[in-house]
């Protein structure tokens, strides 16, 4: 029988072929250091390039290496998800492919996790080589998501992270279509703790997320960990609603005891194009929520296997209990 897998190494890769060789080096050597039965879960997340091929030439000479590989582009968020459907470890590492992660910090989160700890979470102390926008907008994020949410989601937090197998269980339980991995991660609990790292530049090549899909994540972490972007519409509500009442007073007053009034064509279209963004705004946000819905009840499933290489069996993810009415037989 195989022997025990200690730790999985999921590795989500999006064309990554000038990144891989080097990713897979490091991140071997250093998994080698630990002594103990390890595997490297690469999740091909549907690239144009030869990264699945240079990996499926890993497998072939490396017993530690795995590969799932997704029949198209599914996202990262969803990536990191089959991942850790197949991971087997008893620790499951994830972390990015392009060496912004710095592989070596995997030991500090081992040690973490030997000592008791249950999820060990990277910290960006700072961050390399990133558009002044990325920063800025991503550190905004991460504090306005902390502002509106009531899970406790640490600010400058990626989604390279060690899980203990009793998270990694309670994670696979988690089948949302649009999961903010992060922030779900943070929702399940148990013992967690920080290290700290700086993130270094990207090895080579380019960011695979576009403002597209930082976009997406961003809306997605809002959307499913609160509800406060729908009860702004109430509050712009009441307040414009105030507003307007008191403005009808001003008016009524002006008509009736002074000569003036108040004119112009400009002030009403002013106003009237402020309230048709506000409205249009919120409308939009409502969008952002029944899209949502709309996926979880359409319940495709979360991503397509082309192809697996190194695995041995199937996954198992811990499907939600159905529960079928038992008839009695008359
Ligand atoms: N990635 C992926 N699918 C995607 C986009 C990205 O699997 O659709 C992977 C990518 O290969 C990398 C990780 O997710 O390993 C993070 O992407 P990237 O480094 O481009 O993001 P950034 O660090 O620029 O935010
Ligand atoms: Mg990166």
């Amino acid at each position: 029988m195989e022997k025990n897998i200690q730790y999985s190494v999921v590795v989500p890769v999006y064309n990554e072929e000038l990144v891989i060789h080097e990713s897979y080096q490091r991140l071997k050597t250093v998994m080698d250091s630990t002594g103990e039965a390890y595997e490297l879960l690469f999740v091909n997340d549907g690239s144009m390039d030869r990264t699945a091929e240079l990996i499926k030439g890993y497998c072939q000479t490396d017993p530690h290496v795995r590969l799932i590989d997704f029949s198209r582009n599914f996202g990262h968020q969803i990536a990191i998800t089959a991942g850790m459907d197949y991971a087997k470890g008893e620790a499951v590492v994830v972390i990015d492919a392009d060496l912004q992660d710095p592989p070596e910090l995997i030991l500090d989160m081992i040690e973490k996790w030997k000592e008791g700890y249950e999820v060990v979470y990277a910290v960006r102390t700072q961050r390399k080589g990133e558009t002044a926008f990325k920063k800025y907008t991503a550190s905004l994020f991460y504090r306005v998501l902390r502002q509106i949410t009531e899970v406790d989601i640490p600010i400058d937090t990626g989604d390279f992270r060690l899980m203990d197998r009793k998270v990694c269980h309670e994670m696979k339980k988690i089948r949302e279509k649009n999961p903010f991995v992060r922030g779900l991660v943070s929702w399940v609990g148990f013992k967690q703790i920080a290290v700290e790292y700086v993130r270094d530049e990207r090895l080579a090549g380019e960011t695979k997320y576009p403002l597209k899909k930082m976009l997406k994540l961003s809306m997605d972490g809002i959307t499913s960990f609160s509800y406060k972007p729908l009860k702004l519409a109430s509050v712009a509500g009441i307040v414009l609603s105030a507003i307007g009442f008191i403005s009808m007073f001003l008016v009524l007053y002006l008509k009736l005891f002074t000569n003036s009034t108040i004119t112009g064509w400009s002030s009403l279209i002013v106003i009237q194009l402020f309230f048709s963004g506000i409205i249009l705004f919120m409308l939009g946000m409502i969008g952002e929520y029944i899209g949502r819905i709309y996926d979880e009840a359409k319940d495709r499933p979360l991503y397509i296997v082309r192809e697996s290489y190194g695995l041995q069996a199937k996954p198992h993810p811990v499907q939600s209990p159905v529960h079928f009415k038992q008839y009695k037989q008359h």
